[in-house]
């Protein structure tokens, strides 16, 4: 079988393969030869084209290292290089106008994330990078200074190879969690992988799916094995399963890593942000004084949803309709201490068919962030969703998966010998 010699190989064509591809060709127009880019999908992109749903949530104005997880250092290095101008910039670049929403969020001016893979494709092609699709990569081996890599379709070699084969979210796109054991096999540690950004599936008999479609603002605490790991506010969303919605898919991987762990670990939710037990016992007590003959419900409902507010009352055992003068001081305390300390009854998550990310990865220390160079394995690179770090909702995973990609491409081809340019005519 005759093997195809290439100068760099990337592996998965989602968002960081099709940059670092894309920055290798850029960055060296004399390459000494191709830049293919290889991935098992028969169609390129799934996953850009189903995020921010459709309209691809590309980047956020302003990107922090405490916006993701793992190390921070590395990840403010990384951020550093390719921030979120440069983003900006590229995407202008690529023919992609981005616009600001009031959460920060940025997406193209067209919403739809169809142009920005088209955007990408078309600068992949008009570089001439050799695409790839339905070459789905079985094995990687090292021999002296280039890479064999076997796919569906034969084998080539390559001097520089870039990983970018993604995470365990969404599977049906392609991204299975496979490129962990092409990393592993090259020598890398991959630490517990665990779904993020992923919906909760409450006990069954909790009142979940009678509330379905309903939002509201909550703040969740997540306590694990008696501390405190992780606090924030936002929107909820009732689901007919459990909880979704940003807060909740936000602090779903203390709850999954820990759960990974075997450790116990608490979920819970102040349905009245900002406002403490007292706060609200206050509030309770002058409402009485004031209301005596106002609903239960409606009185609630001046603080949280109506129709949460009933369904609490129920959980509570307390007839939702009774006036305030009648609730039982045994009843008040139930109903403040739910309102306040609610603890979710939740059985598992929705697993990675659901889940927009995944935590957990190659460690990020085995990894040089000027370059995104393996330090295990030289001329071998990481990028995106398959290296330790994983970003809250917002643009911020994509941003990862724009920087790493980018730093990779462009080192892998500039750590190259140039080659000059044929003459025209020949
Ligand atoms: C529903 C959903 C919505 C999302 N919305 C947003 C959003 O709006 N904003 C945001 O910032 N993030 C969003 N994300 C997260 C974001 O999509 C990912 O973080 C990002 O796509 C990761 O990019 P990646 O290139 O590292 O991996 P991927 O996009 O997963 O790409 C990996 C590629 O590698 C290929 N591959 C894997 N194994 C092999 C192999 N052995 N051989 C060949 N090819 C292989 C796969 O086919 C795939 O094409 C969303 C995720 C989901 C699931």
């Amino acid at each position: 079988m005759i093997e195809d010699s290439v100068s760099v190989a990337v592996v998965g064509a989602g968002a960081a393969g099709l940059t670092a591809a894309i920055a290798a060709a850029d960055t060296k127009a004399t390459l000494p030869g191709r830049v293919v880019l290889l991935d098992g999908a028969k169609r390129l992109g799934a996953k850009i084209l189903v995020s921010g749903g459709g309209r691809c949530n590309v980047t956020h104005d302003a990107v922090t290292p405490n916006d993701f997880f793992g190390n921070r250092n590395i990840i403010r290095n990384v951020l550093a290089t390719f921030s979120v101008q440069q983003t900006i910039r590229w995407f202008a670049s690529l023919g992609v106008d981005l616009k600001h929403e009031p959460t920060g969020k940025l997406f193209p001016t067209t919403d739809r994330a169809r142009t920005v893979l088209d955007a990408l494709l078309n600068r992949a092609q008009g570089t001439g990078i050799t695409i790839c699709p339905d070459h789905r990569v079985s094995h990687i081996s090292r021999s002296g200074s280039e890479f064999r890599i076997d796919h569906s379709h034969g084998s080539m070699r390559t001097a520089r190879l870039i990983l970018a084969t993604g995470g365990r979210s969404l599977p049906r796109t392609g991204s299975d969690g496979f490129g962990y054991q092409l990393a592993r096999n090259l020598g890398h540690r991959v630490t517990s992988t665990v779904p993020a950004l992923v919906p909760l599936v409450l006990e069954h008999s909790m009142f979940h799916a009678a509330l379905s479609g309903l939002s509201q603002e909550v703040e969740l605490v997540t306590i694990v094995e008696g501390r405190e790991v992780d606090r924030r506010a936002g929107s909820l969303l009732w689901t007919h399963f459990g909880i979704s919605g940003p807060v909740v898919l936000d602090a779903s991987r203390f709850w999954t890593m820990a759960t990974h762990h075997g450790v116990r670990v608490d979920l819970c939710a102040n349905f009245v942000p900002g406002r403490t037990h007292d706060d609200v016992k206050a509030w309770f007590l002058t409402q009485v004084a004031e209301h005596p003959k106002r609903s239960l419900t409606r009185n609630l409902a001046l603080l949280i949803p109506e129709r949460f507010a009933r369904s609490l009352c129920l959980y509570c055992s307390c007839d939702p309709q009774q006036s305030m003068a009648q609730v039982s001081r045994i009843d008040r305390n139930r109903l403040l201490d739910a309102l306040t300390r609610f603890r979710f009854p939740v059985v598992r998550d929705r697993g990675w068919n659901f889940a927009e990310v995944t935590a957990g990865g190659v460690p990020l220390d085995e990894i040089n962030y000027r370059t995104m160079e393996s330090k295990v394995v030289p001329g071998l690179y990481l990028t995106g969703e398959m290296l330790d770090c994983d970003g809250r909702i917002g643009g911020f995973n994509f941003q990862w998966a724009w920087s790493t990609g980018w730093l990779a491409g462009q080192s892998a081809a500039g750590s190259l010998p140039t080659q000059s340019k044929p003459p025209s005519d020949l």
